[in-house]
């Protein structure tokens, strides 16, 4: 197995900056192609996960991987040492990778925007293969938050905002304190339960930690 040459702990942050400095500059990093599944956000910038792997694990140790040295990308060596690093994952197509690039839109010049715009077909790409990844849920993990939370809000301790119409109880979302994604366990001492006004800005806490100047 190439893993043996792997060497993903000698990746540091530096290395992967560098990585997206270099991606960015040449504009592609042979022989990798933009990425079809997956983007690590780098200073506001999304860059292919597996080129910018490769590039930093090179910066690290002088060996440089191919894009066979890759396997199932999800779960593997480098999203998880990506994740330990802080960067921020995001897929192709979901709402994470929209998030990103609104904001890097609102970065930038109005006029360049402007432009864009001017020329947009205004057809929306639809991805028919987008490999999302679900986390089948304990529900009673779920079911007991709930009924711990006695319908207040952990974080603002308020009155859940409205009642649920289906069968009128407090409308509240059961969130992770460590996200599944990351490692987090689907236990009760891993969640609260939230408002969404709280739920969102948790999440938008979070978004802001593994975002790099
Ligand atoms: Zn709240
Ligand atoms: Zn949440």
């Amino acid at each position: 197995m190439p893993s043996k040459k792997w060497n993903a702990a000698a990746v540091k942050r530096s290395h992967v900056v560098a990585a997206a400095k270099f991606y960015r500059n040449e504009g592609t990093y042979a022989p990798f192609h933009d990425a079809r599944s997956y983007y690590v956000v780098v200073g506001h910038a999304l860059y292919p996960v597996k080129a910018i792997s490769s590039k930093a694990h090179e910066n690290a140790t002088g060996i440089s991987l191919k894009p066979s040295d890759f396997g199932g990308a999800k779960n593997g060596v480098w999203h998880q040492r990506l994740h330990e690093l802080n960067f921020q994952i995001v897929e192709k197509g979901s709402k994470g990778e929209l998030d990103v690039a609104v904001r890097r839109s609102l970065k930038g010049s109005r006029e360049k925007r402007l432009k864009r715009l001017a020329t947009a077909a205004g057809r929306v790409v639809k991805m028919v293969d987008v490999r999302v990844t679900r986390f089948v849920r304990n529900p009673d993990v779920v079911a007991e938050r709930l009924y711990l939370s006695k319908g207040k809000c952990w974080r603002c301790k308020k009155d859940a905002p409205f009642r649920r119409l289906r069968d009128n109880e407090p409308y509240l979302e059961v969130h992770h304190v460590r996200p599944l994604s990351n490692g987090g366990t689907d236990t009760l001492d891993n969640t609260v339960a939230l408002c969404p006004n709280c739920h969102a800005l948790i999440h938008d806490e979070l978004r802001l930690e593994l975002e790099v100047e």
